[in-house]
């Protein structure tokens, strides 16, 4: 997230990141200024200990310190902008004998004071109103030309509204009336801006421009925090253990630069290989003098106190100052939750899929883990009872899905029923003769009479086995199961 152009208020962007309170960096190449970059700010200098600190920034997740989220660091918002349309068909010539719908309460209708509470008179939404999941947004009437009086005229008085449909709440920035094409109709089209605030929450990104990218994992505040000798708080605490592997010495040097850049006011110098001073020719010297002079440790380290005990950590921390970017992946776009929901029609299965309500897989390796662990009551809960669990009717004799039918009751009379809920094999059975007793024969759908066939029985499976039968049954595949005797 950053300053993604000048003129925000002018433009109307399907989506835009903003992030509301940047900084200019301390620690920056000269072309900075060169290609205007304050004007693009992207990221805050951030105090930054290189420490682990109550586990919570274990792996590549970050603690950041609550009070400085509270006083505005990393706060961004999303701008998105949603077009309204009236004209709904693609109309070939527009003249007011094609306005079929307008803008606005139907005049000398009734409408209900809950319904227009975001509205304003002219029937579009009010700036700033927050609006949440099906609020109405907007306000139309349908009219008819009168070519008698020679206007648009509304005939039963109802307003219909235009509805806010996104999950997430936002405030009404901007309201755009786009008019007509040719200019001889009245407007039907308007451009709604939506401001939704993203406050930093746990489990947002962040990153220094190093690559050291991160998950805020905890808010820990001020007062829980480590502190220096001179009262310093960090804003960020990251992982030890995140820089060996990467090698990224560059935030190292950049942490030194910044804290001794912020020491002394200027801004420093980000270009590698060209430090010299009487005492040295190495950034990490070059920087080490700047911070012995402002009366700091050499190598950027300090010792620290814990917050919690009050008592100075056993070792020295190293801790500076480094340009942090909030980045636009976040858990508010990310996070999935399912307990029932949306189903697969051909499988039966749940449906994959944030957007559309759906479970998260339960994949090979997941599956080889829990048999890895003799868990497998566990097992068939995830892979069939909660997932595509059925009960199907098989045939024991012949060991198939597919020849087990229905059977059709002879019509009955008396009792004026058909069909008696039984299932029979039609594999496993004969056709049946005119000696053959009543009571043993069975029809099926085209009045054809059978015996026998009656060893069948309900068996649990998932829904895509029974779907894999018929797909191998049409490649000339007849699959078998051996269920075992009753
Ligand atoms: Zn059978």
């Amino acid at each position: 997230m950053g300053t993604p152009a000048t003129a925000l208020s002018h433009r109307t962007d399907n989506k835009m990141y903003r992030i509301q309170s940047p900084q200019t960096p301390v620690v920056r190449p000269p072309k900075h200024n060169e290609y205007g970059l304050d004007n693009f700010p992207q990221g805050t200098n951030a105090v930054v200990a290189v420490i682990s600190y109550t586990g919570y920034d274990m792996d590549d997740a970050m603690i950041l310190n609550k009070n400085s989220h509270e006083r505005g660091f990393g706060y961004g918002t999303i701008y998105k902008t949603k077009k309204y349309d009236l004209q709904e068909e693609a109309v070939k010539v527009r003249s007011m004998r094609t306005v079929k719908k307008l803008y606005g309460f139907a005049p000398g209708g009734y409408v209900k004071a809950a319904q227009r509470v975001k509205l304003d008179e002219d029937g579009l939404p009010m700036i700033g109103a927050l609006v949440q999941y099906g609020d109405n947004v907007a306000a139309y009437h349908e009219v008819e030309w009168d070519p008698a009086s020679n206007e648009l005229r509304n005939k039963d008085g109802i307003t219909h509204f235009q509805k806010y449909k996104d999950n997430e709440d936002a405030h009404i920035e901007e309201v755009r009336l786009i008019g007509a094409e040719e200019g001889n109709t009245p407007n039907t089209i308007i451009s709604i801006k939506y401001r939704i605030p993203r406050s930093p929450v746990i489990g947002d990104k962040f990153s220094s421009r190093h690559g050291q990218k991160g998950v805020c994992s905890q808010k820990w505040p001020t007062k829980d925090m480590p502190f220096s000798e001179s009262g310093i708080v960090p804003d960020v605490i990251i992982n030890p253990h995140a820089f060996p592997s990467r090698m990224t010495i560059g935030m190292f040097v950049e942490s030194l630069a910044g804290k001794a850049g912020a020491l002394h006011g200027f801004a420093q110098d980000s270009t590698p290989w060209k430090f010299e001073d009487k005492k040295g020719n190495t950034a990490v010297e070059f920087f080490g003098n700047q911070l012995q002079a402002a009366g700091y440790n050499y190598y950027g380290n300090e010792p620290m106190y814990s917050g919690i005990t009050g008592t100075e950590l056993a070792a020295d921390i190293y801790i500076g100052v480094v340009y942090y970017q909030r980045l636009r992946h976040m858990v508010n776009d990310k996070f999935q939750v399912r307990t029932t929901g949306p189903i697969n029609s051909m499988t039966g299965q749940p449906v994959k899929g944030r957007s559309k309500g759906g479970g998260i897989r339960v994949g090979e390796m997941e599956r080889d883990s829990l048999i890895a662990h003799g868990t497998s009551f566990l097992l068939r809960d995830r892979l069939m009872n909660c997932s595509d669990y059925t009960k199907a009717w098989i045939c024991r004799t012949c060991g198939s899905f597919l020849s087990t039918q229905p059977t059709v009751g002879a019509y009955d009379s008396k009792s004026r029923q058909a069909g008696t809920g039984i299932v029979r094999c039609r594999k496993c059975s004969t056709r049946a003769q005119s000696w053959t007793p009543k009571s043993e024969m069975w029809e099926d759908g085209q009045g054809q009479k059978w015996v026998a066939g009656d060893n069948v029985t309900v068996v649990a499976v998932p829904g895509v086995l029974k779907y894999l039968d018929v797909e191998l049954a049409a490649m000339g595949i007849s699959m078998t199961y051996d269920v075992g005797e009753a």
